[in-house]
């Protein structure tokens, strides 16, 4: 009998037809060299989320898991983004797999941690995160951009894994924690820290994107941030009513000003720091309303409590729909 865990690699691809093929050959042979050595379950499978591509990455993936038995694939009906594509991809393997491990498919992070990572569940912990010890293949842009988000997440009190994008390790306990989180706006390396439990860390090189390109442009990395910082933190309104108190306490003292002038005798003058002031003040407002908006904008979405994602359709074979061999 078989003791050994069965490993889920779970793999959101969206438009991802140039890497595919590589990735999948890559991923297989890791995972076979892993069944040989008896790391992991040969019951283990890579399983491919395709996240509404309008490519042939679909295609490519029926073939895959056509191809192999150790390979199976979820359509989702739409593009529903990476994280519930990864969400998805857990979901359908939680009752087939014991320990789950998501990459991107570009296979941008060194899949050699995964046998890392399996080795460190193995000492007893349950969530192991995959952090890029240096990422000298980014381009300066990104790696600036990304830095610099990860300070801002810190600084604004959010427990975040320094350099952690979503290459991790859950076993089946922790990601049935994760999947009684409903929220809509789901970011992940956010959720996963406060999940708790016990947690270690594997160093590992990020390379370059062997072929297609980033599906994160600047728009969407943006809109990344803004959710990632939106969906932990409270700390935006509370400065704007910071600054709201330290304008009532401005306005105090130009009133002030404004009795004695009108006293003295110069009242007319003054009237463009007056037009200063009503714009900044207006501006000031309007910042104050886009942040409180991006929050109720952030409870709209959540109360409609509407599905993360829809499957469409599922090609190859479950674990447990396996047969034993042994
Ligand atoms: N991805 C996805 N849905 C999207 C955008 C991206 O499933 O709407 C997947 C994509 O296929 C890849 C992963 O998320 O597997 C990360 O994307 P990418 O590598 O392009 O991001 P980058 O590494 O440039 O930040
Ligand atoms: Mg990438």
């Amino acid at each position: 009998m078989d003791h050994s865990p069965i490993l889920a690699i779970i793999v959101p691809c969206f438009c991802e037809e140039e890497v595919l093929p590589s990735t999948n050959e890559r991923l297989r042979a890791l995972l076979a060299d892993m069944v040989t050595r008896g790391e992991v379950s040969g019951r283990s499978c890579v399983v491919y989320v395709d996240d509404g591509s309008s490519d042939a990455t679909w295609t490519l993936l029926k073939g895959f898991s056509e191809a192999s038995n150790s390979v199976c694939a979820v359509k989702l009906s739409g593009n529903f983004g990476h994280q519930n594509a990864i969400i998805a991809g857990m979901e359908t393997m939680l009752h087939e797999a014991d320990i789950f491990v998501t990459i991107d498919a570009d296979l941008q992070d060194d899949i050699a941690a995964i046998p890392k990572m399996v080795a460190k569940y193995k000492d007893g912990y349950e969530i192991v995160y995959g952090v890029r010890s240096k990422r000298a293949t980014d381009s300066w842009f990104k790696r600036t951009t990304a830095l610099g988000f990860y300070r801002l997440m810190q600084h604004l009190g959010t427990k975040s894994v320094f350099n952690h994008a979503d290459f991790r390790l859950m076993d089946r306990r922790t990601v049935g924690e994760l999947l009684r989180y409903p929220e809509r706006n789901l970011f992940m390396r956010g959720i996963v820290p406060l999940l708790g439990f016990k947690s270690a860390t594997v160093e590992c090189e990020r390379s370059e994107r062997t072929a297609g390109t980033t599906k994160y442009p600047l728009s969407k990395m943006l809109s990344f941030a803004v959710d990632g910082i939106t969906s932990f933190s409270i700390r935006p309104v509370r400065l704007v009513l910071t600054i709201g108190i330290v304008f009532v306490f401005i306005a105090i003292i130009i009133l002030a000003y404004v009795l004695y002038s009108k006293f003295s005798g110069h009242a007319v003058s003054g009237w463009s720091s007056m037009i200063l002031s009503m714009w900044f003040i207006g501006g000031c407002i309007l910042i104050g309303l886009g942040i409180v908006g991006e929050y109720i904008g952030k409870i709209y979405i959540e109360v409609k409590g509407r599905p993360r994602y829809h499957i469409e359709a599922t090609t190859g074979q479950l674990p447990s729909q396996k047969q034993h061999t042994h």
